[in-house]
């Protein structure tokens, strides 16, 4: 057991202990009342953290801090892309998710002073809180790749699903199709959703057949990983279907330069020590990522291993600040847990350790490392990903009712069920 008095000082919790109790003398009330939730960030795991503390405590004074108008179901961006879904299907006004109790505020925290425990605004406004969520997610940082930026910009044959302004680029080759190489980059950096280039590789693969263009097309994958995907349960099925598809993968590549002008990707071969270039007739990359501009030296941020990034221990709990508790892809963790689904697991529990904290009850450590995806195989069918930080499949069973493999049920899932479910429940905290 480990009792805290002040932020910033405290007793490490053992790796074995299940559970631990913290002295209530750490918790006075910013304003001697109900606790105050702060929420940086109004995606999936801000809006979901925001939704479970007030269902779980319909008391709970909660304000959320966004500066954008509207929400993205980010996961359905690849169906995007290739026009099975509208961009209106995957967009909110992000108003319309904030629960009623909760306070929205349209500005960006540029500041967090964790001893104080206040937060400061882009217009230098200061706020108090008692608990703060930091989930203000990851962004991409073109700056990171010599060149990728003004190709960004300027070539209209390069696209990223995470980039939703270029999706009528993938959405206009589509439609005139052109032969040549079709190269999907992944570099050794941070990024969200692992799952997310073989998708958009696999829809773009089924269209040009249904087109019959896409024997003048080849397709494919560059990777800055050792292996395609880290879990060899999925691992053989994931190669299996790109096989089929006839996408070629090139692991241990690392994308160090886009010469625009020629329409080229560099990469360093990690095999040979040396680099290759190939040119792309289209191009698709996934841009390295980093954390929200207000932890660049904050207090908050990890100083080694995932730098930048809020780290948090096994009760979801921030290591030397009691009263932070971090969600979503701003855990400082490899980027397989930066999936929707990692959010979706593990915010009920780590919202039941806030209100165990606050109630000087016992931690509990109940999250178990979920994540995964859903990866379809083409259009119509999708396999479902899903696993936990021991690289093992979660639910086994999934695998004899044929949803490891890519299958219809899972497609609709994506497609349908997803879009329905999210704005009605996972969002708003409800399953
Ligand atoms: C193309 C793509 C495909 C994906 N596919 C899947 C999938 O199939 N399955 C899956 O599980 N996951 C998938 N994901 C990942 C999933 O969408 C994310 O993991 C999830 O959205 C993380 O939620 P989050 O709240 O941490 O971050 P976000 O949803 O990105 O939200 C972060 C929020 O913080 C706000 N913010 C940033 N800085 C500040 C600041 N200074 N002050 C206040 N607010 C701030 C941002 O505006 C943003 O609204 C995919 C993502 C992408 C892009």
């Amino acid at each position: 057991m480990n009792s805290r008095n002040s932020e910033g000082s405290h007793a490490s919790v053992p790796e074995e202990n299940r559970s631990t109790k913290i002295s209530r003398t750490s918790l006075p009330r910013s304003n001697g009342g109900q606790p105050h939730v702060v929420v940086i960030g109004a995606g999936m795991a801000g809006l979901m953290s925001a939704h479970t503390a007030l269902r779980r405590a319909p008391d709970s004074r909660v304000t959320i801090v966004e500066p954008r108008p509207d929400h993205m179901l980010q996961a359905a961006l690849p169906l995007c892309a290739v026009g099975q879904l509208s961009e209106t299907k995957i967009t909110r006004p992000t108003q319309s998710l904030v629960p009623r109790k909760a306070v929205l505020l349209r500005n960006s925290v540029v500041e967090v002073d964790p001893v104080r425990k206040s937060i400061m605004l882009a217009g230098g406004e200061k706020l108090s809180y008692d608990i703060l969520i930091p989930a203000s997610g990851i962004h991409p940082d073109y700056t990171q790749i010599d060149g990728l930026a003004d190709a960004m910009r300027e070539d209209n044959s390069l696209s990223s699903v995470y980039e939703p302004k270029t999706l009528g680029r993938i959405r206009a080759m589509l439609d005139r199709p052109v032969s040549g190489n079709y190269v999907f980059v992944r570099p050794n950096a941070m990024f969200k959703c692992a799952g997310a280039i073989f998708k958009i590789a696999n829809l773009i693969d089924s269209i040009l057949r249904a087109k019959k263009t896409r024997r003048d097309v080849h397709i494919k994958i560059y990777l800055g990983n050792s292996v395609l995907f880290p879990v060899p349960d999925y691992q053989a099925r994931l190669e299996g279907i790109l096989k089929s598809n006839g996408i070629e993968v090139f692991c241990n590549r690392d994308l160090i330069r886009v010469n625009h002008a020629r329409r080229a990707f560099v990469f360093a071969n990690r095999d040979t020590g040396g680099t290759e270039e190939i040119e792309y007739a289209m191009g698709h990359v996934v841009p390295p990522m980093k954390p929200s501009p207000w932890l660049e030296e904050n207090p908050l941020a990890a100083k080694e291993g995932f730098r930048g990034f809020v780290p948090a221990n096994q009760y979801g709990q921030h290591p030397q600040y009691p009263s932070v508790w971090p969600n979503g892809d701003t855990i400082a963790e490899p980027p397989i847990f930066k999936t929707g689904a990692a959010v979706h697991f593990r915010t009920r529990p780590l919202i039941d350790n806030v209100l165990r904290y606050l109630q000087d009850k016992e931690l509990r450590e109940e999250y178990r490392g979920t994540t995964g995806c859903m990866v379809p195989s083409g259009i119509g069918k999708a396999m479902l990903v899903l696993f936990d930080k021991t690289n093992k499949p979660r639910y086994p069973w999934l695998r004899w009712a044929g949803l490891w493999s890519a299958n219809k049920p899972t497609w609709l899932m994506f497609k349908y069920g997803l879009p329905a479910f999210y704005w009605r429940a996972i969002v708003r905290g409800i399953v």
